[in-house]
């Protein structure tokens, strides 16, 4: 099995300045075209210690993917470090110098004399065309083994890996496949779902089922490696069926798929509408909605009614409810949802309120305490719940949850 290793070139990655989402994006790619990432290396802009990680990368591994350092500043040294490692020089190359002459002239932007350094390319070694930026990037055969470094731009990077580099894998890939399936579960936590697929768990087993979590929405990734694609293809849809067998509602979706994104679908295609009213959320609930392109069709109002005049002015939640239950109460988050239906006239409208934290929170009502509502023509369902976590962490996961609220009543 072809293998392939990862180094990351950047001061600014070591000081924490700049999160490594190259490596994780690279990572994620290989893997699907069947060559796993055996090996990762971080170092800082440094030719001696460059020259070292592609040094053990390339022992590690058959193929070798650098990510930045191929900026014009005098503090990018892949290019020569590349240029040390194959044990010849840098070269002008006069097309590449052209091209960055171009780059520069439809932008009607002086080319600075650093961009220059950008046309030399070592000896031996092919250039990358980068259709984002200036910086081209470099591959070379080094003994049997692909060595390819990337501009760290993350856009142009990825642009470059798709256009130049995955063509080139293909072929060193061969007929081995892996297939990756991702179910995207909402509504229990991970070690709940760990014990529901038990065995299915296991190490080693093939295919091999691996879980993450982000924000109350737990992935599973069924990894199916097989000799060929139509084989990985088989494995993973079986094991996929087995899944939503064991795991039912659990799964909204599959892919990068968000809960916006199913209950947005879910609305357009039931011609059903919504509308908010947050008051801890923030407007979190709206944005949700509103993230995926042509909402228009099923969202039509969204208020953040902070304040108990707000709730009582926009929404008319009544005053003496307030006083009498408090804010953050079963009975506002109840006004709160059938004010908003009332006044937006919409199919659906999810009322939200609750103490986001840190402060405000008390032995009776503490930080994390939400009330969701969801008022529908037939009846209005309202749920109590306690987040744990920092704020932004409790904000998030109430406007998630409402939003999985909403899912289940659209696929009832
Ligand atoms: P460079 O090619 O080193 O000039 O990188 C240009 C910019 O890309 C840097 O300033 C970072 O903001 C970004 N960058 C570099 N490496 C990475 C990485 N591994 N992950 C995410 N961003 C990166
Ligand atoms: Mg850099």
């Amino acid at each position: 099995m072809k293998r392939a290793s990862i180094v990351s070139i950047g001061n600014e990655l070591l000081s924490g300045q700049t999160v490594d989402t190259n490596a994780a994006y690279l990572s994620e790619n290989m893997l699907t075209i069947g060559i796993p990432v055996v090996s990762s290396y971080t170092v800082g802009d440094d030719t001696d210690s460059i020259i070292r990680s592609f040094n053990l990368a390339s022992s590690d591994a058959d193929l070798v993917l650098a990510t930045g350092g191929l900026g014009p500043t005098d503090d990018n040294l892949t290019r020569q470090a590349f240029a040390n490692f194959l044990g010849t020089e840098l070269q002008l190359q006069k097309e590449l110098l052209q091209k960055i002459q171009d780059f520069f002239d439809s932008r009607n932007r002086r080319m600075s004399a650093k961009n220059k350094i950008q046309a030399y390319i070592p000896a031996g070694a092919k250039a990358l065309a980068n259709n984002l930026g200036t910086a081209p990037g470099i591959m070379a055969d080094v003994e049997g083994k692909l060595l390819i470094a990337l501009p760290g731009v993350p856009s142009e990077m990825r642009k470059m890996f798709e256009e130049s580099v995955l063509p080139e894998l293909h072929g060193l890939a061969g007929r081995q496949a892996i297939v990756i399936r991702k179910l995207r579960c909402f509504g229990t936590g991970e070690s709940n779902i760990a014990e529901l697929l038990g065995p299915l768990m296991e190490r080693g087993r093939k295919p091999l089922i691996n879980c993450t979590a982000k924000h109350g929405v737990i992935t599973l990734h069924i990894i199916a490696t097989a000799k060929d694609k139509t084989q990985a293809q088989q494995m993973a849809e079986k094991d996929e069926d087995l899944l939503r067998n064991i795991l039912g509602e659990l799964v909204y979706g599959t892919g990068d798929q968000t809960l916006g994104e199913v209950v947005g679908e879910e609305l357009a295609q039931q011609k059903k509408t919504i509308s908010v009213a947050e008051s801890c959320t923030g407007g979190y609930l709206a944005k949700l909605l509103t993230d995926i392109p042509g909402a228009s069709r099923y969202f039509t109002h969204g208020w953040i009614t902070y304040s108990n005049s707000a709730k009582t002015s926009e929404l008319g939640v009544p005053p003496d409810l307030i006083e009498e239950y408090g804010a953050v109460s079963y009975r506002i988050a109840q006004a709160m949802a059938q004010g908003a239906k009332k006044r937006a006239a919409a199919t659906f409208a999810i009322g939200i309120t609750g103490i986001a934290g840190p402060t405000g929170g008390s032995e009776r009502k503490p930080a994390g305490l939400v009330y969701i509502s969801i008022d529908s023509d037939n009846r209005c369902e309202t749920k109590r719940f306690v987040f744990s976590g920092g704020r932004d962490t409790i904000r998030l996961r109430a406007a998630q949850t409402a939003l999985n609220m909403l899912r289940l009543k659209l696929w009832d």
